[in-house]
């Protein structure tokens, strides 16, 4: 199969659109209502993600990004009306933190880049939201209520997205198997700390990650706010104290 996207569903009305020809695994998630289609996440925007949302609804298409990271905004130029919380409404209007030669090298990182794939015409996305998100925020699609949490931490406007009737959590940067990054100057490790708690308080039946295994424990929640409280415990939750290795991730901080 030469696909770039891998599909799978989640349920009847729910979608992983999967980006496993790069190293970091990109998922992007598409939920339908009865109104509108909910995408989280746009991923790398090597290849136009748009052409396989379409094959799996019919509704107008609503995009929210976890946070204004590259690999998690590269697919919104294909879509119309974008969110992202207020926090970060400058980083995906004019103000991007990292430099384009930068990203482009992100980009090419470990990845079997499409044969068409130019890397000089790749760009970081930049446009203004429709509309600016905030903790508690309820979006709704038709039948479905998604509530917008503010999980600082790994970026300022960072956000999980969590649905009560599902209990599907979904949970960007914040929470995946592998190397979790809070040591950028833009990351806070201790407002981390306090978005996992948060997280740990919800009833969650799935969490659904933003990179790399699907296959993951909601037990994964406790096991990073066990390690991170231990790390605070020694001092070292602070920018500069290095990686702390666990069973299924890494910190960083
Ligand atoms: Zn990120
Ligand atoms: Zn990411």
């Amino acid at each position: 199969m030469d696909n770039w996207f891998t599909v799978d569903s989640i349920d009847n009305n729910t979608y992983i659109i999967s980006e496993y020809k790069h190293w970091e695994q990109t998922h992007a998630y598409l939920l339908n209502g009865d109104k509108y289609s909910l995408l989280i996440d746009t991923g790398l925007g090597i290849e136009n993600i748009y052409n396989e949302v379409v094959k799996l609804t019919e509704k107008p298409i609503i995009v929210v990004a976890t946070h204004i990271h590259w690999d998690h905004i590269g697919g919104h130029k294909y879509f119309d009306d974008f969110y992202v919380h207020q926090d970060e409404s400058k980083w995906i209007d004019g103000e991007f933190p990292l430099p384009l030669s930068l990203v482009k090298e992100y980009v090419q990182e470990r990845c079997d880049l499409p044969k068409m794939f130019n890397i000089d015409d790749y760009q970081i996305f930049q446009g203004t939201p429709k509309k600016l998100l905030k903790d508690r925020d309820v979006i709704d699609i038709g039948g479905r209520c998604i509530n917008v949490i503010h999980t600082p931490g790994h970026s300022p406007g960072h956000m999980c997205f969590y649905e009560k009737n599902t209990q599907y959590l979904f949970t960007g940067d914040l929470v995946y198997k592998g190397m979790l990054i809070a040591y950028f100057p833009s990351t806070d490790p201790e407002k981390y700390l306090e978005s996992i708690n948060k997280i740990a308080q919800l009833p969650i039946k799935k969490v659904f990650p933003a990179h790399h295994d699907l296959n993951i424990s909601i037990k994964i929640i406790d096991d990073i706010k066990d390690a991170m409280v231990s790390i605070k415990k020694q001092g070292k939750l602070k920018h500069g104290s290095g990686v702390f290795e666990y069973n299924n991730f890494s910190i960083w901080i």
